[in-house]
């Protein structure tokens, strides 16, 4: 995680940048991204978009 988005995530504040939980429906890894359209994301171990948004 760049040192900007860490800092942005520990202040809170401003930022409308949400992020959505996603799980790959390949390797079930889950994990975030600010995309919420599952089929705008892949999946950050295995590459797969087979994805599902879990919120
Ligand atoms: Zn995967």
């Amino acid at each position: 995680m760049p040192l900007i988005e860490t800092l942005k995530s520990v202040l809170g504040g401003e930022t409308e940048e949400r992020q959505f939980t996603h799980q790959c429906g390949d390797c079930e890894t889950t994990f975030e991204a600010p995309e919420h359209n599952p089929n705008e994301v892949s999946c950050p171990e295995c590459g797969s978009d087979r994805i599902h948004t879990a919120t």
